[in-house]
């Protein structure tokens, strides 16, 4: 039977764009359906991956003058600095962004279609338009790539004025001078640091009694080192009450108990940013005669090749949950096209590193210290500690940690962790040599490139061995291995 496309996707975010262009090029024909009726590109173009980075470049910038150079009036960054012209720069980004995402649809001649899409059959998607008009479009497969939204708290209400969320955060007119933030993950500290730059007074209230809790715990110390040093309070173990205006003070008031007690405290702030999670877009997608199996939160289930629970219908991206990253989307994107049209194609082998774009940056890849120990391996770490590269010093940053976590016997490496200046670009690197099966050797054999903040490989590998000799190993036969 012949149907109108090869492919229909749900969604023009990375997940859905990189399946369509993926698609063109095995000569396919390509429906995009977007609800959003003037953007392309989702989450990742205009509320989440790139906008937030191009305000985190902003105030890292000011940060960075700031420790470097200082006021000369004693001035904080946000009596000195206007959202206006940091909102610019996001502007001038996005623009460029999607200028660049509609030339690719454009060349790679992939139709598009505005609205709401719902999966009426297996090949079939109604798509409904913001006038009510509605079409039918038939595919021989379907790609789910709808992303997910930002959660609502339970008990007091998101009203993108005072109370914020990580959509609405990016349409602040000022820079705060305090802000109350909800919620204690990854994007929680994005946005606590990159607001801390620009001077704003930070609360977090978490309602966990740790952070971050897949992070290396040493990183983690760092991470919470920098955070006190920036003046971030963190509220632990702590439940929102209420929040409510104080006209009177002209400011908000966020009413909270921590630990179970009795105790209310209550917190004054300019804004609230409600970070407290995601959910799917799955909402009346498709309809109940398609049996497309969902998880206990909603989260569609696919297996290796992208599949749903129905043959011709893929999901990809944040609409299947973890790890939910603009970088995973991509690449399940072109993954879900390859098995769509039986093209040979490898999910990623080996590790995948993460990032977490806070001010300074986390990345990391592999084993932890503390897992490996779990699971029998005998391990030895190296470490570097950012203050001792040149780079480091030449580009005043200072604050920062790497560390190698490698098998004693044969020095191979099994994880890294890095907090610090550019740790997001730098994990590569030892993702590279893992992907080997590489030791700690090649950092000390091979020549790097000199200042730069890849010394830290080179610094840790030679602690890493040294802490073997320590042990009681001969030097040469450690570099025999
Ligand atoms: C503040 C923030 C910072 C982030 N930073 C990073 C980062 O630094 N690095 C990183 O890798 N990831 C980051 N992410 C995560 C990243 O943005 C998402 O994981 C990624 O955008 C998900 O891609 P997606 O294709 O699944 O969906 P999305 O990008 O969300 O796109 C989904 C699209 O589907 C459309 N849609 C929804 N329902 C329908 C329907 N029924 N019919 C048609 N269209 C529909 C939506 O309008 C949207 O355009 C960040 C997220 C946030 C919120």
């Amino acid at each position: 039977m012949a149907y109108d496309y090869d492919v229909i996707i749900l969604g023009s975010g990375p997940a859905g764009f990189s399946c369509a262009m993926q698609s063109t090029k095995f000569d396919k024909n390509v429906l995009i359906v977007e609800a959003d009726t003037s953007r392309l590109g989702g989450t990742w173009l205009h509320k989440g991956t790139v906008p937030s980075k191009a305000l985190r470049e902003a105030a890292n910038l000011i940060q960075k003058f700031h420790a470097q150079f200082g006021d000369e009036k004693g001035r904080k960054p946000y009596e000195k600095f206007r959202m206006e012209d940091l909102l610019l720069y996001k502007k001038t980004i996005l623009e460029s962004k999607n200028k660049k995402v509609k030339r690719d649809i454009i060349k790679n001649k992939i139709d598009t279609a505005r609205g709401r899409g719902t999966i009426l059959d297996e090949h079939t998607v109604e798509v409904s338009d913001h006038l009510n008009k509605v079409q039918t479009y038939t595919a021989d497969h379907i790609l789910i790539s709808t992303g997910s939204s930002p959660k609502e708290p339970d008990n007091f209400e998101i009203d993108h004025k005072n109370v914020l969320d990580y959509d609405s955060i990016l349409g602040l007119t000022h820079i705060p001078r305090r802000l109350v933030i909800v919620g204690s993950g990854v994007i929680a500290f994005e946005y606590a640091t990159i607001f801390a730059a620009l001077g704003t007074r930070i609360t977090i209230l978490s309602d966990t009694s740790d952070i971050l809790t897949f992070l290396d715990s040493e990183i983690k110390d760092e991470l919470v080192h920098i955070l006190n040093k920036r003046n971030i309070q963190i509220f632990w173990e702590s439940e929102v009450k209420s929040v409510s205006r104080n006209a009177l003070r002209t400011c908000m008031e966020v009413a909270f108990k921590q630990n179970d007690t009795d105790r209310m405290q209550v917190s004054e702030t300019d804004h609230i940013l409600y970070v407290g999670g995601k959910k799917p877009n799955t909402e009346s997608l498709w309809s109940d005669k398609l049996d497309i199996e969902v998880d206990e939160f909603g989260y569609i289930s696919a297996d290796d090749s992208l599949r749903t629970t129905v043959p011709s219908i893929y999901a990809a991206g944040d609409v299947i949950g973890n790890p939910s990253s603009a970088a995973a989307s991509f690449v399940q994107g072109r993954l879900a096209s390859c098995a769509m049209f039986d093209m040979p194609n490898e999910s990623p082998s080996g590790d995948t590193p993460f990032g977490i774009y806070s001010i300074p940056e986390i990345a990391a890849i592999g084993l932890t210290e503390q897992k490996a120990k779990e699971m029998g391996i005998d391990v030895t770490v190296g470490r570097a500690q950012y203050q001792n590269t040149t780079q480091a010093d030449v580009s005043y940053e200072t604050e920062g940690l790497l560390k190698l976590v490698f098998k004693t016997d044969d020095l191979k490496l099994i994880g890294v962790h890095i907090i610090g200046s550019q740790a997001t670009d730098l994990i590569h690197l030892g993702q590279a040599v893992m992907s080997n099966e590489g030791s700690i050797k090649y950092f000390i054999e091979n020549v790097l490139n000199y200042p730069t903040y890849s010394e830290a490989y080179r610094i840790a590998a030679f602690n890493g061995v040294n802490r073997v000799y320590q042990a009681g190993v001969k030097y040469k036969k450690i570099l025999n291995r």
